[in-house]
């Protein structure tokens, strides 16, 4: 029986050392693949395009697969051991597997938490680093938002008024060749204050007091961070409604730092319990939309 079960252990030994060594290659081949894909795009906004994508996951995955192979290869050790009795097999695969889940379930937070803050500064990198003109060989420019608007189409500059996408515009200030990037809207979460992640989201909304003609309303956003599950609200004040229909923002809006703000949000509240929210990523581009609002197109 004994020599039968050592037998056994001989097989299984030589499976799992081969099992082990292949998904460390696999791993392995994982992560150069990536690494070598990011350093063959040479298009910036390619480079970004695959980061954003492809980034957590690639990571994610050659992780999975190196804890696999640790986990295959710990079932080889301590053989001796394991000969003693049928037990020992089992008790070193359950310690294994467990010590295995526990490395992919940390890197799983880890990217899901710590990782986006990472990412965003590297994909900032990208998005603004100088261009040169493929055909010239020229730096390019990057053009303010008040500068690109000419260069964008009406159904872009509509686009981009609802800020679900961002247009970049490149301009090359010797042939004055334009190239145009298009982003996605703004990250949806925010950095949180308590732990520093860029995990803080806006979960719900009262509104305490609806504004009148005669008198602002009182709006309270609350959020929480998705992560150490701090919570934070902001108690903001509405404007009054304008008679006749006209919106606009604050002729002066002051904030403690200009450049902390991260982008205006406007909800509009239709009357029958359902609201349409638009982002924007400055108070101009918001009190622009405001000028052109108008409430009979909002369906
Ligand atoms: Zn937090």
């Amino acid at each position: 029986m004994k020599s039968n079960y050592v037998a056994f252990l001989e097989i299984w030994n030589y499976v799992l050392t081969i099992a082990a060594a292949i998904t460390a290659v696999i791993s392995l081949y994982l992560i150069i693949a990536h690494a070598l894909k990011v350093a063959s795009l040479k298009d910036y906004k390619k480079k970004y395009d695959y980061l954003r994508d492809n980034d957590s996951k690639k990571i994610y995955q050659s992780i999975f697969a190196f804890a696999l192979a640790l986990t295959l290869f710990a079932n080889t050790l301590e053989q001796e051991t394991v000969k003693l009795h049928i037990i020992w097999l089992f008790v070193r695969l359950f310690v294994t597997i467990s010590i295995g889940t526990l490395i992919v379930y940390l890197s799983y937070l880890l990217l899901k938490f710590a990782y986006p803050t990472q990412l965003a500064r590297k994909l900032r990198k990208w998005r603004y680093h100088p261009r040169t003109n493929p055909s010239t060989g020229n730096k390019m420019k990057l053009l303010s938002e008040d500068e690109e608007d000419v260069h964008l189409d009406e159904g872009m500059q509509a686009e981009e008024n609802v800020f679900s996408v961002d247009y970049d515009v490149w301009v090359d200030p010797e042939t004055n060749e334009v190239h145009i990037e298009k982003y996605a809207g703004h990250l949806e979460a925010e950095q949180c204050n308590s732990c520093g992640f860029m995990t803080m989201k806006q979960i719900k909304e009262e509104i305490h007091l609806a504004p009148t003609e005669n008198s602002e309303g009182e709006t309270e956003k609350f959020y929480q961070c998705s992560y150490c599950k701090a919570k934070r609200s902001k108690v903001l004040k509405i404007a009054k409604l304008e008679p006749g229909g006209n919106y606009h923002l604050p002729d002066h809006i002051l904030f403690k730092e200009d450049r902390a703000i991260y982008g205006v949000t406007i909800e509009v509240h239709l009357g029958d319990g359902k609201s349409k929210i638009y982002e924007f990523p400055s108070t101009e581009q918001a009190s622009d939309f405001l000028k052109e609002f108008d409430l009979d197109s909002v369906n």
